[in-house]
């Protein structure tokens, strides 16, 4: 691969000790990371190398692709609408794809949810539904009511309000406390003593407290830590006693991750608002959604126009994005999606299942399409990262996590080598 060498103006000491090119790369310490490895196209569950090596992925580039890459449906639709329009404003003018789009998704999730406002990413869909949240105490007269209430292991992005979000010690942002808005972070109140925690903290200072932020059922980048359902009934509880938000990250678990459409659904919860982003084009085009009740709404019709919504990204609603939500959203109507999401819960527990007998293995869990390894401790993320590519398999354990969120078209063969993947390189710690 010779990118960016050789490029006029590039001299060798420009290039010492850096990787080449002019790309500076995600969570990547550029000094000593290894050159990235570059992609020639991608095909089901497979990413093909350009240097002719192939992969199977086993998390779905970051938990997108959840039909598989290069979906020919898909592609077909996005096609059609690139020819007719790729993009045009949102203010002031709309499109079929957008309006079509906010009403598919108010049909699938519960009754109140019910507007929908369109970003490009995961992290502003979260900055979103907090403005709207201490906004919309602001037009009630509850200015004071503007401070988060976010849990030990959560992950809710990378911009600064989400990652005052984020678990302060385990999260990928501790270096930047004192710089972000001072979190309040809670244990997830999963035991009698943490739930007492919880509501003494919601009693004392539910005036200043806009809403409660949650991943349901799955804390996923922060550890792919899981509870039970009846956790989020309990924040419902609390959160209508205090008269706070409810507000559900669903932006992992979205789209059939956990065998449920939507996690809010297993735990008949109704939030009031929530965020959608990494599975809702299939993993094609970046595009988010922050959806909220008619309550949450209702509070911004006002005669004053400073009472609106105050946000509006330049390339929010992208008419290629929402066609190709669109077009997930048939896939999911007419293959069986979620029940492929089911059945993946039973292989993966079947095949990661030998790992629990592993001395360094702590443990071994399994939701929905999501199966996870998680170890006493990794010393070497990244040589652990380069032996799954030898393996011909992409894996990328997240902390002392090796998982795999694969497509969730995953065929039987593909799985296996994953899953044996993961027993070898047990077996090598
Ligand atoms: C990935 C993720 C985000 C951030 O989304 P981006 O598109 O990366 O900004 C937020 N919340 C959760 C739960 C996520 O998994």
């Amino acid at each position: 691969m010779s990118l960016g060498e050789g490029r006029p103006g590039t001299t060798d000491s420009d290039r010492r000790g850096h990787p080449p090119g002019a790309v500076w790369r995600p969570y990547t310490q550029m000094k000593t990371a290894p050159a990235p490895l570059e992609v020639a196209r991608t095909e089901g569950c497979r990413i093909h190398l350009a240097d002719g090596r192939s992969l199977v992925d086993g998390i779905a580039s970051w938990w997108t692709a959840c039909h598989g890459y290069n979906h020919p449906y898909i592609r077909e639709r996005l096609e059609a609408q690139l020819s007719k329009m790729p993009h045009v404003m949102f203010g002031g003018l709309t499109h079929a794809p957008a309006e079509t789009l906010a009403e598919r998704l108010v049909e699938l999730l519960p009754g109140a949810l019910s507007r929908v406002f369109f970003t490009e990413s995961g992290s502003v869909s979260v900055e979103v539904a907090l403005k709207m949240s201490a906004q919309c105490w602001m037009n009630h007269g509850q200015p004071d009511k503007r401070r988060f209430v976010s849990f030990r292991g959560a992950y809710h992005g990378d911009t600064f309000a989400t990652m005052a979000l984020c678990d302060p010690e385990e999260g990928m942002h501790a270096r930047f406390r004192g710089l972000m808005p001072e979190p309040l972070v809670a244990e997830l109140p999963t035991t009698e003593a943490s739930r007492q925690a919880f509501s003494s903290l919601l009693e004392a200072r539910a005036s200043e407290i806009a809403g409660i932020v949650v991943e349901p059922l799955v804390q996923a980048a922060g550890g792919f830590i899981f509870h039970d359902p009846e956790v989020l009934r309990f924040l419902r509880r609390v959160a209508d006693a205090h008269r706070v938000h409810l507000i559900f990250d669903e932006i992992a678990v979205g789209f059939g991750r956990t065998g449920w459409m939507f996690a809010c659904q297993a735990a008949e919860v109704v939030p009031d608002m929530i965020t959608l982003s990494k599975a809702l084009t299939g993993g094609t085009l970046p595009l988010a959604a922050t959806i909220a009740t008619r309550d949450v709404f209702e509070s911004f019709l006002r005669d004053d126009p400073k009472a609106a919504l105050m946000h509006g990204p330049t390339y929010m609603a992208n008419p290629l994005g929402c066609t190709a939500a669109l077009a997930s959203l048939d896939l999911f109507a007419s293959e069986p999606r979620l029940e492929a999401a089911r059945a993946l819960e039973a292989s993966l527990e079947a095949r990661l299942a030998p790992a629990r007998a592993h001395p360094r293995v702590i443990d071994v869990r399994v939701l929905g399409a999501i199966g996870v390894v998680e170890v006493d401790r990794v010393n070497d993320l990244e040589g652990l990262r380069r032996r799954f590519v030898d393996l011909g398999c992409w894996i990328r354990p997240i902390g002392r996590c090796l998982y795999l969120m694969p497509s969730l078209v995953i065929a039987a063969d593909e799985l296996d080598q994953l899953a044996t993947a993961i027993l070898t390189v047990l077996d090598e710690l």
